[in-house]
Order: structure tokens, then C-alpha cells, then sequence
């Protein structure tokens, strides 16, 4: 099974985000680890920019586009897109992300300051872990794949469950993570 995860990016940002493309790279890696260790999966992954240009508004980018791109890349592929807009409907309440059957992505929020992993494991890494949590949890016929995810997602927004944290090495850590997921516990 491959993982893939595709950066969509504005063709005017290319350079200026290259360090947010290093992130994912890693990103990418530690959730090969943290899918095998979590959910027993074994996947290969892959990671790719995907430039877009100005549209017109009629050809909007949106959730459709996307969906078009994973049917033509390949269906038996999980593609998880992280995206510079908003997904245009979703059942994640308090998150902007959406998940479909190996298909997921996020929104991807830019740092102010550039190579703040800090910012990038809380808003981007976070949002990730949760829309694979739904996947895996659906793959393995969990029947409350949706709502227990919610659940947890909501004990981390209002009732300080911290999410856990992981080092460079894909490590929990108690000091500086360097990538942060939901909390799996209450499935596993
Ligand atoms: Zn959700």
C-alpha cells in the first residue's frame, strides 16, 4: 500500500516554502511509523509538490479537483492532499480537513516564521493525524470511526488532552516535539 502525500502549492510560492516541503517529507515518514505502530499498517510513501496557477473563478480548485486527481493518479492509492484552501464541505467539525475512502486532506496553514515547527505540529500535523485517524479506524471496520475521533479531537480543543508528542526520531517526547498527533489511545 502506498501513502501519498502531495503538497498543492502556489506556483508563486515555490521558493519561499521550501522548508515547509522539507517538514513534509519528514511529516511523511514519521506517519509510515506512527500508522505502523498505531494501526498495524504497513505502508510505502511518497511525497510530491503539486503547483497550481491562477484560475479563473469558474475553474475554481476545490474538493472536486482533488478528487478528480486521485481517480486519475489511481484509486488503490491512499493520496492525502494538504492544501492552501479549505475543503469546501466536511463532517470534521473543528477541523479543516476531509476524508474519503483513501483519500484525505487538509488544510495547510503557512508559518509566519519560517521554519516554526512548532506551529507546523500543532496546526498542520494535528489536522493530519485525524484525517488518517478516520481512515484507518474505517479500513479496519472500527463502526465508530467518525464520532470516537471527534470525541478525542474535542477532549484535545477544550479539555487540555494533549495531543501526543514525537521527536525527530518518531520518539515521544516530553520536550520540543517536533511532530504532533490525536491521541490514539481510546482506539488501540
Ligand atoms: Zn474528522
Amino acid at each position: 500500500m502506498l501513502l501519498h502525500f502531495i503538497f498543492v502549492i502556489k506556483e508563486e510560492e515555490l521558493d519561499e516554502r521550501k522548508e515547509e516541503f522539507e517538514y513534509v517529507k519528514q511529516m511523511a515518514k514519521f506517519f509510515q511509523t506512527w500508522i505502523k505502530e498505531k494501526f498495524s499498517k504497513d505502508f510505502e510513501i511518497k511525497c510530491d509538490e503539486m503547483i497550481t496557477h491562477p484560475r479563473s473563478i469558474l475553474q475554481k480548485l476545490d474538493t472536486h479537483v482533488l478528487l478528480r486527481d486521485h481517480r486519475e493518479r489511481g484509486q488503490e492509492t491512499y493520496h492525502f492532499y494538504l492544501t492552501h484552501f479549505r475543503p469546501i464541505w466536511t463532517d470534521c467539525a473543528g477541523c479543516e480537513g476531509f476524508h474519503s475512502e483513501n483519500f484525505g486532506m487538509a488544510l495547510w496553514q503557512k508559518p509566519k516564521i519560517k521554519n516554526d515547527t512548532l506551529f507546523l505540529a500543532e496546526k498542520n500535523c494535528t489536522v493530519v493525524s485525524h484525517e488518517i485517524c478516520h481512515e484507518m479506524l474505517r479500513v479496519k471496520k472500527y463502526k465508530r470511526y467518525i464520532e470516537d475521533v471527534h470525541d478525542v479531537w474535542t477532549q484535545h480543543l477544550f479539555n487540555n488532552l494533549p495531543f501526543e508528542q514525537f521527536d525527530n526520531s518518531f520518539l515521544k517526547t516530553d520536550d520540543k516535539p517536533k511532530f504532533l498527533a490525536i491521541d490514539t489511545s481510546s482506539f488501540t
